[in-house]
Formats: structure tokens, C-alpha cells, sequence
């Protein structure tokens, strides 16, 4: 929420949801780690001792059975607004693997998640403009991965590790990204259903390559007013299915390499001290520049920018520690 005063206004909205029991409701039969208490506070419960509790609150707490309708009205449909009018925008999904980032945003046919409604909703919202009010509007997407602290597009498979560039006017850029203009939901869908099915297939030969990506889907809305002199603006919203937040050296993930968890942490640790600077005031260095992910997200997380994070949570014990260090950095994130 904002603070009013003359400090700048916060902008990022911080939204945690918790996922149902998958599978076996809750095997072992020990409880949820996790106790919404109402629509904006909850606890978690002391793995050792049920009686301590620590209690965070947040601009919004979405229980188990939350639906995915009632995570992006509230949350994301009205930033949308804004990127028609040469504003930027982030969503992310931030937390441990398995605790619901990917169903968040991109969901299943039945039930789709963040992406697909939001490509939908900006589709609907460009239609809707007046003609009267003298734009023309054209809508692009852009699709990449940052693995290793190496971008590379989703669009084009054989591109690898990407420049990211700022303009004169500190927008950010990635030059040789494909940019591709699509003027419906299924032009979308005919380009970002087989990216992600070959990030997916990547995945499972990868040893869950995906858990160790950050996937970054860029919506670019480009108004041109119809008279001369042609005035140009540029709104991005960014989607972001951030890498799992789970501390891959102290979990003994066997799997991963040395390099691999050093680079995840890097981008989320970054992620965790550009909020925290953006936080304590403009007089402090924001650290974008040291990792890729803060770099790109540069131009849209904090200042003028809409930024939404939806932290992800999962019911179970075994998540615990995750699931406290996740509530924690989505506690710092708030105060932006
Ligand atoms: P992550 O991307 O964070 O690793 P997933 O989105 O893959 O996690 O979720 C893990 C599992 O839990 C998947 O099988 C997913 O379908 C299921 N799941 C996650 N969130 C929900 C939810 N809110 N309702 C129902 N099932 C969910
Ligand atoms: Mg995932």
C-alpha cells in the first residue's frame, strides 16, 4: 500500500497464496506449516512447537481455494490499464519449486492462470479504444529465459546469451531478442504454446532445468497517435515465472551444479537488494546491474512502474524452511 506523505508512493503489491494439498491430502496427517487468519494476514506455525507462531501480513493472503480468476482480478487486471498508456508493469511468481509459481502464471486449460488472462484482458482493452481518441495500437511478445546468468530467447532456440542494453532514455533493451507483433489470443497462443512446450521438454532432459530458469514473457503495447508528428509510446508488462526460491546448497540438491545454485541465488538475492534499496530511499545505489534478472527488470520494478509479486506457498512441513525465508522476502518487498 501507499504511505501518502511525500515519500514515494509504493507501487508493488505483494500477494502471497497458499496452494492446496496436491495429490494425498496431507499425508503424514501433520497439518498445514501455513494459517491464513483473514483475506490479508497469516501465520506460519513453528515446525518444533505448534504454539509459536510468527505472523505476517501482506496486501493480500489467498487461501487454498483461491481460484485463478480471484488472484488476477484484484492483483494484476488493474495494472494492465497502464501499459496501454506508455507505462511499464511486472507480475511475478516468486517461491520454492513445487509450491505453485507455474500454475499462477501460465496454469492449465481448464484452469489458466496470469499469462492467458492477461494477454486476453490487453487484447480486450485495446479493442475497446475509441477510435475518436486518435492512437493506433499494435501489440508485440517477446519470450526468454535467463539460465546461468545467460539470457536466451524462447522464441528463436539456436539464440544464446543475449546483450542486455540501456537507451539514452533508460529503457532497457535486448538487442538480436525476437520481437514478434501478434494481433490476437491465438496469434499469442501459436507462438508461446510451442516455446514453452520445448522449454518444458528442455526441462525434463535437463534434470528440471525449468526450477533453475527464470521464464520472462514481455508484452510491448506501441500507441501511435494518428496525427503528425506520430508521437510514439512503449508500455512493457513483464511476466515472470521466477526460478525456485529453495536454497539449493542447504537442501543438498544432489542434481544441481555448484554454478547453477550460485547463479539462482545471485539473481533472487539481487532481486531481495533492489527491494530493499528501492525501499530505504532514492539517496541509496539500487544494484540492478548485478544480476541479469534485476538488469532486465530494471525499467519496470519500483519508480513509475506497476509491479505485482505473487509469493507462492506450499501447505506442507517439508516446505517449512523454504516457506518462512519466502514470507520473509515477501515482507521486505512490500515496503517498496
Ligand atoms: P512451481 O512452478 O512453483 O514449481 P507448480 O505450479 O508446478 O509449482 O505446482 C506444483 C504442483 O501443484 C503442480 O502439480 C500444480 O498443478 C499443483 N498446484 C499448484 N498450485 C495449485 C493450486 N492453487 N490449485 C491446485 N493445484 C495447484
Ligand atoms: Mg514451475
Amino acid at each position: 500500500g501507499s504511505d501518502g506523505g511525500n515519500k514515494k508512493t509504493s507501487r508493488i503489491r505483494v500477494a502471497v497464496r497458499l496452494r492446496p494439498y496436491v495429490s494425498k491430502q496431507d499425508e503424514k496427517g501433520e497439518g498445514p506449516c501455513v494459517r491464513g487468519l483473514d483475506s490479508q494476514n497469516l501465520e506460519i506455525i513453528n515446525w518444533r512447537n505448534a504454539t509459536e507462531t510468527v505472523k505476517y501480513h501482506f496486501d493480500v493472503f489467498h487461501g487454498e481455494k483461491t481460484t485463478q480468476q480471484e488472484v488476477f482480478l484484484p492483483s494484476v487486471k488493474p495494472i494492465l490499464p497502464h501499459i496501454l498508456n506508455g507505462q511499464n508493469a511486472s507480475v511475478f511468481a516468486y517461491g520454492p519449486t513445487g509450491a505453485g509459481k507455474t500454475h499462477t502464471m501460465l496454469g492449465s486449460a481448464e484452469q489458466p492462470g496470469v499469462i492467458p488472462r492477461a494477454v486476453r484482458e490487453v487484447f480486450k482493452l485495446v479493442k475497446s479504444k475509441d477510435e475518436d481518441e486518435g492512437w493506433d495500437y499494435s501489440i508485440g511478445m517477446s519470450y526468454l529465459e535467463i539460465y546461468n546468468e545467460k539470457v536466451r530467447d524462447l522464441l528463436s532456440p539456436n539464440s544464446h546469451d543475449l546483450p542486455i542494453r540501456e537507451d539514452k532514455a533508460k529503457n532497457i533493451l535486448i538487442p538480436g531478442l525476437t520481437h514478434t507483433i501478434i494481433s490476437s489470443f491465438s496469434d499469442f497462443d501459436k507462438h508461446f504454446v510451442p516455446a514453452t512446450l520445448n522449454r518444458t521438454t528442455a526441462s525434463t532432459k535437463l534434470n528440471q532445468r525449468s526450477s533453475r530458469s527464470h521464464a520472462i514473457l514481455l508484452l510491448k503495447v506501441v500507441r501511435t497517435r494518428r496525427a503528425l508528428p506520430h508521437r510514439q509510446q512503449t508500455g512493457k508488462l513483464y511476466l515472470v515465472d521466477l526460478a525456485g526460491s529453495e536454497d539449493n546448497r542447504r537442501t543438498g540438491n544432489q542434481g544441481i551444479r555448484l554454478k547453477e545454485s550460485g547463479a539462482i541465488n545471485l539473481s533472487l538475492f539481487t532481486l531481495s537488494k533492489v527491494v530493499d534499496a528501492l525501499n530505504s530511499g532514492a539517496s541509496v545505489r539500487v544494484p540492478y546491474r548485478d544480476s541479469k534478472l534485476t538488469r532486465l527488470l530494471q525499467d519496470s520494478l519500483g519508480g513509475s512502474a506497476h509491479s505485482v509479486m505473487i509469493t507462492n506457498i506450499a501447505p506442507e512441513y517439508k516446505y517449512y524452511f523454504d516457506t518462512f525465508s519466502a514470507l520473509n522476502f515477501a515482507a521486505k518487498s512490500k515496503l517498496i
